[in-house]
């Protein structure tokens, strides 16, 4: 068995790069174009993978134009599936020693993988990239992050660092981890952190988009933070039983207080205000509760259908 140190040093580790794209026509010839020469440098074996997320601008196309040298393995879906998706469908078909997830939109600096390979060699299963800075983000953007962060924090028992992103490099035997999960509903941050392993992060300055437009608004961003916390963590669900029990214990107590008032003074026809407050105050809490309960059976409900993950259309470039 060589080493990992080895490995690195006489070329023969085996680099797979996952990329998903979503609309990127513009970017695909230069980014491609800058990681294979950069993972060339580096090793005499790497593969590309490119996924195709149901792109419907000239991205298709454009992958299929490039050049055999840069060994692009190409993946078309049948629709939008989403990055967590693709970024799964990426995993189960790398074949690398280890798999370098990363943006197309130089977000991901390319200069960077020889320093996560070193990390690698030193005996890290899974380096990952931290942002040094979000202004390129709006500040609505970075103050949702920011919460969601800290919320998670609480509620879930998962340590998931904050401002690090899917751009990473991950053992063989973590990506054997990751293709291990049957969930449909994805959260690949939370997945990180949960599958363990050693870790190390990497800061690096997160430029600006070089083209095109980020394809995450806030709804996306809502989503995918509510299928974090449903899938990590079923503290909202259970919550409600410990808010029933006060909410009981304060009616109860009012009771006792109204029973006694009654004796005493007699009963006054006033009160009206505090039955609107109090029949109000229930109702809104059951909706609130009976929402939260759909968030979890919608989700209960797409992982029983069974659906598969994906649906390729094309695929080009994989020995069968
Ligand atoms: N992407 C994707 N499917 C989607 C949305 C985005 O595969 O539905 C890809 C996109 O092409 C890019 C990466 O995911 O390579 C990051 O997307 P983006 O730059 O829009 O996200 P941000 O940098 O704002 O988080
Ligand atoms: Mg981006």
């Amino acid at each position: 068995m060589t080493t990992r140190q080895e490995r690195i040093q006489n070329k023969s580790i085996f680099i797979s790069c996952v990329t998903p794209v979503f609309n990127e026509e513009t970017l695909i010839g230069p980014f491609y174009e800058k990681l294979s020469e950069c993972l060339s440098k580096i090793t005499n074996r790497f593969e590309i993978i490119a996924v195709d997320d149901g792109s419907h601008d000239k991205t298709n196309e454009e992958i299929r134009k490039l050049p055999p040298t840069f060994h692009i393995k190409h993946i078309q879906f049948s629709r939008n599936f989403g990055k967590e998706i693709a970024l799964t469908a990426g995993l189960e078909h790398a074949t690398g020693d280890v798999v370098i997830l990363m943006d197309i939109d130089f977000q991901h600096p390319i200069e960077i993988i020889p320093e996560f390979l070193k990390e690698w060699g030193s005996g890290y299963d899974m380096v990952y990239g931290v942002r040094k800075n979000r202004e390129s983000e709006s500040i609505i953007k970075r103050n949702f992050a920011r919460a969601f962060y800290w919320l998670m924090e609480k509620i879930t028992h998962i340590h998931i660092p904050s401002n690090a992103g899917d751009f990473r490099l991950l053992d063989r035997k973590v990506v054997d981890a990751m293709n291990s999960f049957q969930e449909r509903t994805r959260f690949m941050k939370g997945l990180y952190a949960w599958v363990g392993f050693k870790k190390i992060a990497i800061p690096f300055e997160v430029p600006k988009r070089q083209s095109g437009k980020s394809s995450w608004g806030l709804r996306k961003l809502t989503e995918l933070a509510i299928t974090g916390i449903t899938s990590f963590s079923d503290v909202p669900l259970r919550v409600w039983g410990l808010i029933g029990f006060f909410i009981s214990l304060l009616s109860m107590i009012y009771a006792v207080y109204f029973i006694g008032y009654t004796l005493i003074y007699g009963v006054d026809l006033p009160g009206f205000p505090s039955i609107i407050v109090a029949v109000m105050f229930l109702g809104g809490i059951q909706l609130l509760s009976v929402g939260i309960l759909g968030e979890y059976i919608a989700r209960i409900f797409t992982e029983v259908k069974q659906r598969p993950k994906y649906i390729i259309e094309e695929k080009n470039g994989f020995d069968e």
